[in-house]
Protein backbone atom coordinates (compact mmCIF):
# COMPACT_ATOMS: atom_id res chain seq x y z
CA UNK A 1 0.00 0.00 0.00
CA UNK A 2 3.08 2.12 1.08
CA UNK A 3 4.39 1.68 -2.80
CA UNK A 4 0.94 2.56 -4.28
CA UNK A 5 0.45 5.97 -2.63
CA UNK A 6 3.94 6.68 -3.21
CA UNK A 7 4.05 6.06 -7.09
CA UNK A 8 0.33 7.50 -7.55
CA UNK A 9 1.68 10.66 -5.80
CA UNK A 10 5.13 10.79 -7.43
CA UNK A 11 6.12 13.73 -5.42
CA UNK A 12 4.92 15.15 -1.51
CA UNK A 13 1.56 16.46 -2.15
CA UNK A 14 2.65 19.49 -0.39
CA UNK A 15 1.70 22.96 -2.30
CA UNK A 16 4.56 23.47 -4.10
CA UNK A 17 6.47 21.02 -3.01
CA UNK A 18 8.84 18.20 -5.21
CA UNK A 19 10.21 16.45 -2.62
CA UNK A 20 10.15 12.91 -4.67
CA UNK A 21 7.73 10.40 -3.02
CA UNK A 22 9.98 7.86 -2.37
CA UNK A 23 11.76 10.59 0.17
CA UNK A 24 8.08 11.07 1.73
CA UNK A 25 6.67 9.81 4.59
CA UNK A 26 2.92 7.91 3.69
CA UNK A 27 0.68 10.79 5.88
CA UNK A 28 -3.18 9.51 6.92
CA UNK A 29 -4.87 12.94 5.74
CA UNK A 30 -7.92 12.33 8.40
CA UNK A 31 -5.80 11.01 11.19
CA UNK A 32 -5.99 7.62 11.95
CA UNK A 33 -8.17 5.94 13.88
CA UNK A 34 -10.81 8.42 12.69
CA UNK A 35 -9.26 7.65 8.71
CA UNK A 36 -8.83 4.45 7.74
CA UNK A 37 -5.67 3.05 6.62
CA UNK A 38 -6.08 3.25 3.34
CA UNK A 39 -5.08 4.52 -0.48
CA UNK A 40 -8.02 6.93 -0.11
CA UNK A 41 -6.83 8.51 2.65
CA UNK A 42 -3.21 8.13 2.62
CA UNK A 43 -0.62 10.82 0.65
CA UNK A 44 2.92 11.00 -0.11
CA UNK A 45 4.10 14.17 2.72
CA UNK A 46 8.28 15.17 2.80
CA UNK A 47 8.46 15.29 6.70
CA UNK A 48 9.14 19.46 6.57
CA UNK A 49 4.68 19.06 4.97
CA UNK A 50 3.97 16.70 7.28
CA UNK A 51 5.32 18.36 10.30
CA UNK A 52 3.29 21.40 9.07
CA UNK A 53 -0.02 19.76 8.61
CA UNK A 54 0.77 17.96 12.10
CA UNK A 55 1.44 21.13 13.89
CA UNK A 56 -1.92 22.72 12.06
CA UNK A 57 0.02 25.32 10.18
CA UNK A 58 -2.26 23.76 7.41
CA UNK A 59 -5.54 22.96 7.31
CA UNK A 60 -5.95 19.95 5.28
CA UNK A 61 -8.85 18.18 3.25
CA UNK A 62 -9.96 15.56 0.46
CA UNK A 63 -11.52 17.31 -2.56
CA UNK A 64 -12.34 16.21 -6.16
CA UNK A 65 -10.34 14.13 -7.82
CA UNK A 66 -7.81 13.29 -5.36
CA UNK A 67 -6.89 16.85 -4.83
CA UNK A 68 -5.94 18.06 -1.43
CA UNK A 69 -6.78 21.36 -0.23
CA UNK A 70 -4.42 23.11 1.84
CA UNK A 71 -5.55 26.31 3.62
CA UNK A 72 -2.44 28.50 5.51
CA UNK A 73 -2.91 30.20 8.31
CA UNK A 74 -3.29 32.98 6.38
CA UNK A 75 -6.52 32.12 4.74
CA UNK A 76 -4.59 31.53 1.45
CA UNK A 77 -5.89 27.78 -0.30
CA UNK A 78 -4.11 25.89 -2.38
CA UNK A 79 -5.22 22.61 -4.07
CA UNK A 80 -2.56 19.78 -5.16
CA UNK A 81 -3.24 16.44 -6.86
CA UNK A 82 -1.05 13.41 -7.75
CA UNK A 83 1.50 13.43 -10.21
CA UNK A 84 0.44 13.48 -13.65
CA UNK A 85 2.20 10.75 -15.21
CA UNK A 86 0.95 11.46 -18.74
CA UNK A 87 2.93 15.11 -18.41
CA UNK A 88 6.11 13.35 -19.95
CA UNK A 89 4.21 11.29 -22.75
CA UNK A 90 3.45 15.16 -23.91
CA UNK A 91 6.56 16.58 -23.14
CA UNK A 92 9.23 13.96 -23.12
CA UNK A 93 11.43 16.54 -21.81
CA UNK A 94 9.66 16.89 -18.74
CA UNK A 95 10.99 13.65 -16.95
CA UNK A 96 13.55 13.34 -13.95
CA UNK A 97 16.82 15.36 -14.15
CA UNK A 98 19.33 13.67 -16.29
CA UNK A 99 16.88 11.44 -17.80
CA UNK A 100 16.76 10.81 -21.74
CA UNK A 101 14.04 12.62 -23.11
CA UNK A 102 14.07 10.05 -26.20
CA UNK A 103 12.19 6.68 -24.70
CA UNK A 104 13.99 4.31 -27.25
CA UNK A 105 17.31 6.23 -25.93
CA UNK A 106 17.65 4.34 -22.72
CA UNK A 107 15.74 3.02 -19.94
CA UNK A 108 13.33 5.22 -18.07
CA UNK A 109 14.93 7.12 -15.86
CA UNK A 110 18.40 6.49 -17.71
CA UNK A 111 21.55 9.20 -18.08
CA UNK A 112 21.26 9.94 -21.62
CA UNK A 113 24.32 11.07 -23.03
CA UNK A 114 24.49 12.52 -26.77
CA UNK A 115 26.70 10.31 -29.24
CA UNK A 116 29.73 12.08 -29.10
CA UNK A 117 29.28 13.81 -25.83
CA UNK A 118 32.31 13.04 -23.16
CA UNK A 119 30.65 11.36 -20.72
CA UNK A 120 34.71 10.80 -18.70
CA UNK A 121 36.66 7.88 -18.47
CA UNK A 122 34.32 5.34 -17.39
CA UNK A 123 33.14 2.84 -19.18
CA UNK A 124 29.93 2.58 -20.50
CA UNK A 125 27.61 0.62 -18.00
CA UNK A 126 24.68 -0.88 -18.50
CA UNK A 127 21.72 -0.13 -16.12
CA UNK A 128 21.38 -4.12 -16.33
CA UNK A 129 25.49 -4.09 -14.82
CA UNK A 130 26.42 -5.32 -11.67
CA UNK A 131 26.63 -2.37 -8.63
CA UNK A 132 30.28 -1.88 -8.38
CA UNK A 133 31.85 -3.15 -5.43
CA UNK A 134 31.75 -0.13 -3.27
ZN1 LIG B 1 6.57 18.52 0.99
Amino acid sequence: MVEHVKAVDGVCRGPGCQVPADRCDVDHLVPWPFGPTHVSNLDALSRGCHNGKTAGVWHVERVDDDGISWTSLAGRDYITYPKDWREALRDPGSGPPGACPDPDGAPDGAPCHESGEDVGDSPARSPFDPPPPF
